[in-house]
């Protein structure tokens, strides 16, 4: 399956991601991840995103175009990949559009995770990730173990300050893309309010049905 997942910043693709690829067996392409590992590579494409996602900015398209395009190649990409946070503009949908059809492919879904400006702020507040095995915690929704409490880490732009930048660039840049799947047909909503189990279960529901 070829999925797409549309949702503001802290509205939970990556915590449903890791329950879709486990189910349907499809890499997670994750464009912030491939940004901030390039950013800790210190490569001089690092530099640049940096000054982009340190100011809550979108990073120009062009460079995350090409970026996409070199992973979608690659082989366990063959049997079907769930794009998390790409595309962000009409311009890089439209760049989606024609790579899939150069590869004789189109998307099945495109997963859409609504959760309101006002749940976010404390959802990414309080988000802090594992560097060892990228898990995913909450300080209050999601608490990690006590044995690993020490080595989390909270990303530098999960502030309220840059995530209302975030959340600007969201609503000016990326909800364009809304009407421009449901046209297409492919926009399946889903409200990403509730636990995280019931939010998989509303998902499984629509990729299987
Ligand atoms: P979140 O999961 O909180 O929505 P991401 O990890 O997807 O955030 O993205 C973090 C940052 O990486 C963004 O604020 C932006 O600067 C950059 N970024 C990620 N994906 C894209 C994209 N498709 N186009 C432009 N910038 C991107
Ligand atoms: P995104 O990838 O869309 O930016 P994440 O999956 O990283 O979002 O989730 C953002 C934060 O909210 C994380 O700290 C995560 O543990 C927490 N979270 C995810 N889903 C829920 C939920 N249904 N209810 C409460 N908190 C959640």
């Amino acid at each position: 399956m070829d999925l797409i997942f549309l949702g503001p910043p802290g509205a939970g693709k990556g915590t449903q991601a890791r329950w879709i690829i486990e189910e349907f067996k499809t890499p997670q392409i994750s464009t912030g991840d491939i940004i901030r590992a390039a950013i800790r590579d210190h490569s001089p494409l690092g530099k640049e995103f940096k000054s982009y996602t340190d100011a809550g900015k979108l990073v120009p398209d062009d460079l995350v175009n090409r970026m996409v395009e070199d992973r979608l190649a690659q082989p366990d990409c063959k049997g079907g990949f769930l794009l998390d946070g790409f595309p962000r503009t009409v311009v890089q949908a439209k760049a989606l559009d024609k790579m899939l059809e150069k590869a004789g492919r189109s998307l099945d879904h495109v997963l859409l995770l609504e959760v309101d400006d006002a749940v976010l702020v404390e959802r990414i507040t309080g988000r802090r990730s594992d560097p060892e095995t990228g898990n995913v915690y909450h300080i209050k929704f999601n608490p990690p173990p006590a044995d690993i409490a020490d080595r989390l880490i909270q990303r530098s732009d999960d502030t309220e300050e840059v995530l209302r930048q975030r959340l600007d660039e969201y609503h000016a840049k990326t909800s364009p893309l809304i009407p421009f799947y449901e046209e297409k047909g492919l926009l399946r909503r889903i409200k990403g309010v509730g636990t995280p189990e019931n939010i998989r279960d509303l998902i499984f529901g629509v990729l299987k049905g």
